[in-house]
């Protein structure tokens, strides 16, 4: 089966079009949460990611949007953006979101989560020392993560300590090395922040075991223009422009 990996499409219709252009007819898409938030058109991305093809999880500023979570641990950006989001979604849309699981494990051996196997929707794993941690006590050949927004492939061979595989556009990596566990981030569609401003997936491979990381292009500008129309925050239409 060939699956798209995404996450962290905050809004971005342009974007989230974009990818699922790139992504052509790959038979699932795994969406690790975040579908909402920061953007301006919460509605049409649920509506885009609302079909039997996508496997869902959620994320933080998707429990923001059902207050399923503590406002506290958002930044007033975030939270305002939050609030705009809500006001543009029906009961349908927050049904859809209110249905998503915190984890799930759509192929045997693989788990999907927002943040972490031990912090589902708050951990930013982002060091080699946190996915030390995590592959030591997970029982998944990969687990995949979402929430930091930056692409990252950690492995963990063995007893020896997990450290960070090198990550190259368009480059093929084997994941069927023995005895080998992965944590994988694919970054963010919507709102990249690793001074990429390209939106970011991964695809997967499960019969070979493989995994391509990609970028695509989409028209930051029109997003940016959207968001001023919504009366989002200046700091979040500023940022897209530079993958920050
Ligand atoms: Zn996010």
């Amino acid at each position: 089966m060939i699956v798209g990996v995404i996450s962290d499409i905050h809004s971005n219709m342009e974007a989230l079009r974009n990818v699922l252009e790139k992504l052509g007819e790959v038979e699932k898409i795994w969406c690790l949460g975040d579908i909402v938030g920061y953007g301006p058109e919460p509605a049409r991305c649920i509506d885009m990611v609302n079909s039997p093809r996508f496997e869902c999880i959620v994320g933080n500023h998707d429990l923001c949007i059902l207050q399923e979570i503590d406002f506290g641990s958002f930044n007033l950006d975030a939270l305002r953006a939050c609030l705009i989001n809500k006001n543009k979604l029906d009961e349908k849309h927050l049904s859809f979101l209110r249905s998503l699981p915190r984890t799930t494990e759509p192929f045997p051996g693989i788990a999907l989560v927002h943040g972490s196997p031990r912090d589902d929707v708050w951990e930013y794993v982002i060091s080699s020392w946190q996915a030390n941690e995590i592959l030591s006590k997970t029982k998944s050949v990969i687990t995949f993560v979402g929430h930091s927004h930056i692409p990252l492939i950690f492995m963990k061979p063995g007893s020896a300590a997990a450290r960070i595989a090198p990550l190259f556009e368009e480059v093929t990596i084997d994941l069927s090395r023995e005895n080998t566990k992965y944590l994988i981030n694919p970054g963010s569609v919507g709102q990249p922040r690793d001074g990429d401003p390209r939106a970011s997936y991964m695809v997967l491979n499960t019969r070979e075991f493989t995994l391509t990381y990609h970028r695509v292009e989409y028209p930051v500008e029109t997003t940016q223009e959207k968001m001023r129309q919504e009366g989002l925050p200046q700091s979040l239409i500023n940022r897209l422009a530079y993958g920050v």
